[in-house]
């Protein structure tokens, strides 16, 4: 080990703060494996919805134009409907992002005068604009979709009274976030989101329910799809890409729902028989296959943050002890500086673009200045490991991922480093 301490001083960590690290992960052991034991779970199921669904050579080859009859993409849609057991999938490299998916997803399934209802206190910031909370062109308010919000109990439980008051009779679509996203409120547990959904089921049976899943995957051995979620919805340069996928979305659910989805997202009439892979097929099939041990890893480097973090009376959540139900990691900062020195350890630390500074600024989307470190072979992609937050109390980073967990621990290391550095903390 005093070898691997050597490579490490060279790249920046001082024996302080390994032997600091290497304290902490002793008792973390018992965790790591129940993180390893979930991953080869759904490493099995991703394989098993791969073989039942004969994935072979031919998948892997480029469409272009219309991608009329493309098998590869077609098949990949099998076997994440077979993976989050729905009956369809849309799975495309023409959803660019988290937010286009889940603005898909909305604009599909809520036609005017309906009501979108979030049960779960207010959605991650770019969906404010999408739904029209944030006044912006073409926001489902402008096309006549009303939207009203039941805030989370102080104690971050679900509101049942005022969710069974709220649901009325032009609510037609219930969005729920499984991860905190920018809040500092729990992420929810699968089996507490089937609650949520079953009670909105009761209240109105007929009722959509979306579950934007951004961070959740294979974090579980169940998706909110599971427990009765009609959609489930993310990114595919998070989770489910496994890192390697270059661009992409993915809507899983009723056939009813998916079909609308691929005719919002092409055209009416066209829906899901057009679409080139354009040659992405490869990444999207091998990304997948690697998600569950990529969001094993990042999970790991979360609990180490929470563990590193949480000692030196930094307020996180989840806290270290605490189970897991995302790949997200706040750490409530106290300042500005605190944030800058994190985000510079983390960027020291990466692959790609290590030498840079990262500095806050503005960003589109976000109502406050944003930093960002990250330094990614997919540029934005937050399944390798990053972390950003808003500049406004209380000056939390979001840290997540990490293609490898030795990658992400060394990561957390240089941010408590530079944080050391800074006069911040003292060990
Ligand atoms: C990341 C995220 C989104 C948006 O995804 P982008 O790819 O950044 O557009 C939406 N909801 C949650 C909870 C997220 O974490």
């Amino acid at each position: 080990m005093d070898k691997l301490l050597e490579l490490y001083q060279t790249m920046g960590v001082s024996g302080q703060v390994y032997a600091y690290g290497e304290k902490a992960l002793e008792k973390l052991a018992d965790r790591f494996a129940k993180i390893d034991q979930v991953a080869e779970y759904n490493q099995a199921k991703v394989l098993s919805a791969m073989q039942r669904n004969r994935v072979d050579a031919t998948c892997f080859m480029a469409t272009t134009g219309y991608g009329y009859n493309d098998n590869g993409r077609d098949t990949l849609e099998r076997v994440y409907a077979d993976v989050f057991h729905t009956e369809a999938a849309l799975v495309r490299p023409q959803i660019t992002c988290g937010t286009h998916a889940l603005t898909v997803a909305l604009s599909a399934n809520l036609l005017p005068g309906d009501e979108l209802l979030s049960p779960v206190g207010a959605p991650y910031d770019t969906l404010q604009e999408v739904i029209g909370i944030r006044p912006s062109p073409c926001s489902l308010a402008e096309y006549g979709v009303s939207y009203r919000q039941v805030d989370l109990l102080s104690d971050g439980t679900f509101d049942y009274e005022n969710i069974r008051k709220a649901i009325n009779e032009k609510t037609k679509l219930i969005t729920i976030q499984r991860s905190k996203g920018y809040a500092t409120r729990p992420t929810f547990s699968v089996t507490q989101i089937g609650e949520l959904i079953a009670f909105c089921k009761s209240v109105k049976p007929d009722v959509t329910i979306m579950v934007d899943n951004c961070y959740g995957e294979f974090v579980e051995t169940i998706e909110p799809s599971d427990v009765g979620a009609d959609m489930i919805v993310g990114s595919l340069i998070k989770n489910p890409g496994g890192g390697l996928a270059p661009i992409g979305g993915y809507i899983a659910g009723t056939q009813k729902c998916v079909d609308r989805c691929a005719y919002r997202l092409s055209a009416p009439g066209l829906g899901q028989e057009v679409g080139a892979n354009l040659g992405l097929m490869t990444s999207l099939f091998q990304g997948f296959f690697l998600a569950p041990t990529v969001t094993a890893s990042a999970e790991k480097g979360a609990i180490f943050a929470a563990n590193l973090y949480e000692p030196l009376g930094f307020r996180c959540v989840p806290n270290a002890a605490e189970s897991r139900h995302d790949i997200i990691q706040a750490i409530e900062l106290g300042s500005e500086k605190a944030m800058i020195a994190f985000c510079k350890g983390i960027q020291a630390a990466a692959p790609v673009d290590s030498y840079v500074d990262p500095i806050p600024g503005d960003m589109p989307g976000y109502d406050s200045q944003v930093i960002m470190a990250a330094g990614a072979f997919v540029q934005g992609s937050s399944i390798e490991l990053s972390c950003d937050g808003p500049i406004r109390p209380p000056y939390a980073v979001y840290f997540q991922g990490g293609l490898t967990w030795y990658h992400a621990k060394l990561g957390i290391l240089l941010s408590l480093q530079k944080m050391v550095d800074a006069g911040i903390v003292t060990l």
